[in-house]
């Protein structure tokens, strides 16, 4: 149901949105943005832009090969909004790329994911990008997009756009507050406290607190949802010496520069072109241990696991090219907030919340691409109590429904 006019004297704000990552910000910007001046807050525990959570960083990959097909009318929602957010704000947050992606021959799912996406298979890989995939193993397929297929995006850059685009749709932004209870009112609504004592009273509450999701929603609701989070380790590697504009996005290679690309089999490795940090390039493991979002050491041991796999790639697939002597040059901390089936939360919380709290979280090492979409598709459930977008979209919600869970027990890998 619409918010009422008549209910806005009732309420402090018409939406609180707690968490300021890449899915709260969006869905701020979002909210604010509505006609009939909405009115909004956003709550963030650290402070804005800080390193502790998931969407901090220079460099995240937006492509639209997906196995999943509830995923790619999403991705193309995003890209729009994308595009939208950035001519508003005069930044520029998204660099065009082509998309690799190479897997072994049973890895069917991927492979079609890279067909539907628009993907040509490449024969002539090892002398692509001035041949910086030298040799792939006998009988697997690489499949590349055109520069439109993939990209990458500016996290930490992103993040700020859209604060700064909700706050001049009229958001109010509150950092270091953190939101300690979430509870019912009487006749609909909701009262937020934070850690300071402050009660602010709002229509409806969008929760998007990424890792921190299965604690909070469990403390205000009891229920259990399983979102683990685990510890990632986002890795720079050295490029040899005459090789950095292969490697470079937008640079002088082949089909718009080097791309975006993901390597499937035992492993899968992903990486982007050198951007960010010259002379850099940045190549991740998917995978990490389960870990406590508040425990003060960033630095796990298993990080060391992590980084053998990917210098192990490396020396298989872009010897010439990538430095793996002494390691990565560059490990940053972050988290994915996984869910068994890897897809994301976008719900209603229920209960005796019914439809004023809205869930977002899980979003399972692939959000950030979409952050845009599903800003919107949460700010217009809490709003409207539907994500119309979503529907014109061909976004099917059904899949993020919390409901699945049900009988399910926590799982803590992918
Ligand atoms: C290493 C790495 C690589 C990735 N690569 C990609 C990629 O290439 N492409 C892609 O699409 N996605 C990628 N992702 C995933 C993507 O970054 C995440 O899905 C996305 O950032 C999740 O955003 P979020 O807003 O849900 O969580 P967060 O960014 O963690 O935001 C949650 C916020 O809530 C705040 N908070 C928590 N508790 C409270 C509270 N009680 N009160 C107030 N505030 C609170 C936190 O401080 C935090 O700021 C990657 C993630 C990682 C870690």
């Amino acid at each position: 149901m619409a918010v009422a006019a008549a209910d806005a004297g009732q309420f402090d704000f018409d939406v609180i949105v707690v968490g300021a990552g890449i899915m709260g910000s969006c869905a701020a910007h979002a909210a604010a943005s509505r006609g009939a001046g909405a009115r909004v807050l956003l709550l963030e525990r650290f402070d804005l832009l800080h390193h502790l959570g998931s969407s901090h960083g220079a460099s995240r990959t937006i492509r639209d090969a997906y196995a999943k097909p509830h995923y790619p009318p999403m991705v193309r929602l995003a890209r729009r909004l994308w595009a939208d957010a950035e001519a508003q704000s005069a930044h520029r947050v998204l660099t065009p790329a082509p998309q690799l992606t190479i897997a072994p021959p049973d890895d069917v799912s991927m492979l079609a994911a890279a067909d539907n996406s628009g993907a040509r298979t490449v024969h002539d890989l090892a002398t692509r990008w001035g041949g910086a995939f030298r040799c792939i193993p006998d009988g697997w397929i690489a499949a590349v997009s055109d520069i439109n297929g993939g990209g990458v995006l500016n996290a930490t850059k992103s993040v700020a756009m859209f604060q700064a685009l909700a706050v001049k749709a009229g958001a109010v932004v509150r950092d270091n507050t953190e939101v300690v209870g979430i509870a019912a009112m009487n006749g609909g609504g909701v009262v937020v406290t934070t850690g300071s004592g402050e009660a602010f009273r709002g229509a409806k509450c969008v929760v998007t607190v990424g890792a921190w999701t299965r604690r909070l929603v469990n403390a205000v609701s009891g229920v259990d949802l399983p979102i683990q989070p685990l510890h990632m380790l986002v890795l720079y590697w050295k490029i040899k010496p005459g090789h950095e504009r292969d490697l470079t996005a937008g640079g002088d290679g082949d089909d718009g520069g080097f791309p975006t690309f993901s390597s499937y089999g035992d492993s899968h490795v992903y990486g982007t072109p050198s951007l960010e940090l010259p002379g850099l390039i940045k190549i991740n493991y998917d995978d990490g241990p389960p870990c406590d979002p508040d425990a003060g050491d960033r630095i796990a041991s298993s990080d060391d696991v992590a980084e053998g796999r990917v210098a192990r790639w490396i020396e298989e697939f872009m010897p010439d090219h990538v430095d793996t002597a002494g390691g990565a040059v560059v490990r940053q901390p972050c988290m994915y907030s996984m869910t068994p089936d890897k897809d994301f939360v976008i719900d209603f919380l229920g209960g005796e919340f019914g439809d004023d709290v809205v869930v977002g979280a899980g979003f399972s090492g692939h959000g950030f691409k979409m952050g845009p979409a599903v800003g919107r598709i949460l700010a217009e459930m809490a709003m409207d109590g539907v994500a119309r977008t979503a529907a014109e979209a061909g976004v099917e919600l059904r899949h993020f429904r919390i409901s699945r869970f049900e009988g399910n027990p926590m799982g803590n890998g992918k």
